[in-house]
């Protein structure tokens, strides 16, 4: 923030709540008085520490996967579902694969996966040539997919991109991973009301993005939201919405399971049963192991509709 502005009167009138990371897992929404434009800041530390925990990333990737997460609340924070919200990429890179996952009761995981351990930190690099992919499972509405080419430089151009593709709006992501804990935080243009002044418009969004892009990851990583909004934006009048909580949690079960098993096949399932005596299957993110003996999987098949628990 330029000095030439601290003569100017503080209207700094950032609502704290008692709340104000209280949790250590949360997304807080920003709005501001004066301007056509939203903000949501999200840090999840548990939730992402439980997610890379047993897995043996290299820190780059478990920093990406960071900003998945954090990203995928993000996300979710723009979107209205009522289900799940998957972002990943699909891409020739050094990863296979990396998704974050976040539904709207705010349960999150995510997972990366490659041949060989990626040595390289570069977004390019790790994933390729490629797209961003968004899909929305909604449990009222009909699945949605969003795509949009990866841009080289982040995941965070990626999502403007998008947004811009797909919305029409302007938005501006920066993300903030260490060990402990991965931070999101975004500004957008809300739809404009009709008659509203576009160049109006564009100059206030240009004059809250410059000071967003004076944001460094040591802030992002160790002041509250308060004091980040209040560090940023001490000049404007902005209102900090209370909290909303994310935790990680795994949606696998036996039963999902067991369906997947009758996808496969009997005669694969059962040639596996015949070598090995039962079927054993680990969840890829959480690790728990799911075992069907040769019984539970001659029941499986004999009644696709009543599923063995
Ligand atoms: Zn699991």
């Amino acid at each position: 923030m330029s000095e030439s502005s601290s003569s100017t009167p503080d209207k700094s009138q950032v609502h704290k709540t008692s709340a104000d990371n209280a949790s250590t897992d949360i997304c807080q929404r920003f709005l501001f008085a004066d301007a056509d434009v939203r903000g949501e800041i999200v840090r999840l530390t548990r939730s992402y520490t439980d997610t890379v925990s047993n897995h043996a990333y290299p820190p780059a990737v478990s920093s990406l996967l960071g900003e998945f997460l954090a990203a995928g609340v993000l996300m979710g924070s723009a979107i209205k579902y009522d289900g799940r919200l998957v972002l990943q990429v699909r891409g020739d890179g050094e990863l296979n694969l990396i998704m974050a996952e976040c539904t709207s009761e705010g349960a999150i995981r995510g997972i990366a996966r490659f041949d060989v351990a990626p040595e390289s930190a570069d977004f390019d690099a790790l994933t390729g040539n490629g797209v961003l992919v968004i899909t929305v499972d909604s449990r009222h509405a009909d699945p949605y997919q969003g795509i949009v080419s990866l841009e080289g430089e982040s995941l965070a151009a990626s999502l403007q991109t998008y947004f811009a593709q797909s919305e029409q709006l302007q938005s501006w992501f920066y993300f903030a991973v260490d060990e402990d804990q991965a931070c999101g935080f975004m500004i957008q243009q809300l739809p404009g009301a009709s008659g509203s002044d576009a160049d109006a418009r564009e100059e206030s969004w240009q004059h809250l993005l410059t000071l967003a892009q004076t944001l460094t990851p040591s802030e992002m990583l160790a002041l509250s939201n308060a004091e980040l909004l209040h560090r940023l934006y001490h000049q404007e009048e902005v209102k900090l919405f209370p909290p909303r909580q994310f935790h990680y949690q795994c949606s696998c079960s036996r039963e999902r399971t067991a369906r997947a098993l009758i996808s496969i096949g009997k005669e694969e399932v059962d040639s596996i049963v015949a070598e090995q005596g039962a079927v054993s299957i680990a969840c890829e993110f959480c690790g728990t192991d799911y075992r069907f003996d040769a019984s539970e999987i001659a029941l499986l098949f004999q009644d696709r509709g009543d599923l063995i628990h």
